[in-house]
């Protein structure tokens, strides 16, 4: 086996990415005009689609492909008593310190113990206060009081509304165990710490699917969707030397769960959590069988009705976290190589790549969540090259998201292309007026070659299908 890598070498730094994401329309700072809101981002045109396309991959991966998943979709507001049983009113604390100096607010695990003994601010040297615990559920109320008895949570993640509608989905639906349930959501958590760009904010949005399993066989179920889930970043073609298991050691597992393993990705600050695959037992349905009075056992029909509270395996990913894994293992930047250009002269684009040495960045997106998956470029704006473009643009938009791009040195555009993960440009130009021929333009190898315009939609389906990230 390989060794495993301790540091991030690659290209990317937060800063990089941070400026990219807002360059290129991925991510801006919510409310910039009024100075930001820390723990909060908004997605621009080409972050919407990015995370549209990831979260459509994870739907179509986790319910389309398994004939006993199925999707959901419940309010974020939910009964309060829901959080008291699921544990989170008492558990879900951060332990934290404030500096009464400065009045920076700290986690406890963070600040070096030294400073911890001693109540030293790690920041102005000020006094700390003792450690206490903050819970990180929002609070707000509903109704016209500001009352506790109008008391309401902004979830704090979306598992619990999978729970609560446990039994609705198998009386709808006829589920049988076992069977899961998907859904993508918001999720709101009153983060102490919010750095690292989008890794880790107070509004998130969760990808989760709990799998509901008989007792005795959740170990089996749970090593068959610890193979799965990392089936799934294979799929997506993510550097597979910048992912590991985790195992949450008898200090870090949650207060419901009986193993649980995180798979963490190399990221420029480090090794990070990108998702959790946990065994939850019958803790959830046990609780809040309790906590609501009503049965929730599972009644077996074909095993003489035998009836048991189901045990519950949990994959929880971060939809805005993936976006922003993706977009770092994407990351790269190369000396465009003047060879290159020289090489694609026959019949295509010749000589317009770059000047020589010069340097390109580049996403290197699998094409299945790139945001824009064709450019349609004209070499010229006159003499129809214009006109031959917008009709090719519209006989494929239908079945691909298009852009169209007439404006500077044909080299240029192709830059801002890479810049934004488009796999695939089409130049148009005087040869394709006369013998009906394009110019396909790959993104990673920046090869060249000449398609007939009738082949293209078949031959840009087959190049995503057969992807293969080059370099
Ligand atoms: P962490 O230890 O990073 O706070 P966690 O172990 O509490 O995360 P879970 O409750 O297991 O996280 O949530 C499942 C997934 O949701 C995480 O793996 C992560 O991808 C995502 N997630 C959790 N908290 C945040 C956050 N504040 N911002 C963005 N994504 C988050």
């Amino acid at each position: 086996m390989a060794e495993e890598l301790t540091e991030y070498s690659g290209p990317a730094t937060m800063e990089k990415i941070t400026s990219l994401a807002k360059r290129r329309g991925f991510v801006f700072q919510s409310s910039e005009i009024y100075g930001g809101q820390s723990g909060a981002w908004d997605y621009g045109p080409m972050g919407i689609e990015l995370k549209n396309r990831i979260a459509g991959f994870w739907w179509k991966e986790m319910t389309q492909l398994h004939d006993d998943i199925v999707g959901l979709d419940a309010a974020i507001l939910m009964h309060p008593r829901t959080w008291e049983a699921s544990g989170h009113v008492e558990n879900f604390t951060d332990p934290l310190v404030d500096c009464k100096k400065c009045k920076t607010r700290f986690r406890t695990d963070m600040v070096p113990e030294e400073n911890l003994a001693k109540k030293i601010c790690p920041e102005c040297e000020g006094e700390l206060t003792d450690s206490r615990k903050f819970n990180l559920m929002f609070k707000s109320h509903i109704g016209p009081t500001e009352d506790n008895a109008g008391l309401i949570y902004l979830r704090p993640e979306t598992a619990q509304g999978i729970y609560v509608n446990y039994k609705n989905i198998i009386q709808s639906n006829r589920m049988k165990i076992p069977f899961g349930i998907a859904q993508i959501g918001k999720a709101f958590r009153n983060e102490i710490v919010t750095k690292n760009f989008i890794f880790r904010t107070c509004e998130f949005e969760q990808m989760e699917m709990q799998y509901f399993v008989k007792p005795g066989t959740d170990v089996q179920w749970f090593n068959e969707w610890k193979k799965r889930r990392w089936a799934f970043y294979e799929k997506l073609g993510v550097k597979i030397d910048h992912m590991r298991w985790h195992q949450h050691g008898p200090d870090e597992l949650a207060h419901y769960a009986k193993d649980a393993y995180d798979i963490q990705y190399l990221f420029p600050m480090g090794w990070r959590e990108l998702e959790g695959v946990h065994n939850r037992t019958d803790y959830d349905l046990t609780r809040h069988t309790e906590y609501s009075g009503k049965d929730l056992q599972y009644i077996d029909q074909d095993n003489n009705n035998d009836r048991y509270i189901p045990y519950i395996i949990e994959t929880s990913a971060g939809l805005t976290r993936t976006l922003l894994m993706l977009i770092c293992d994407a990351y790269d930047e190369e000396k465009v190589d003047s060879e290159k250009k020289a090489d694609s002269s026959e019949g295509t684009v010749s000589g317009s790549e770059a000047s020589a040495d010069e340097m390109r960045t580049v996403l290197r997106f699998h094409p299945v969540v790139a945001p824009v998956t064709v450019a349609l470029l004209p070499l010229m704006k006159k003499d129809g090259l214009a006109e031959l473009a917008q009709d090719i643009r519209s006989e494929l938009k239908e079945d691909f998201a298009t852009d169209y791009d007439q404006s500077g040195a044909i080299g240029r555009r192709y830059r801002r292309q890479d810049e934004a993960g488009t796999p695939f440009c089409i130049t148009i130009d005087y040869q394709s007026k006369d013998d009906g021929t394009v110019t396909l333009r790959y993104r990673d190898s920046m090869e060249q070659e000449r398609v007939p315009r009738a082949a293209l939609a078949e031959k840009i389906r087959q190049e995503i299908k057969g992807y293969k990230r080059g370099s």
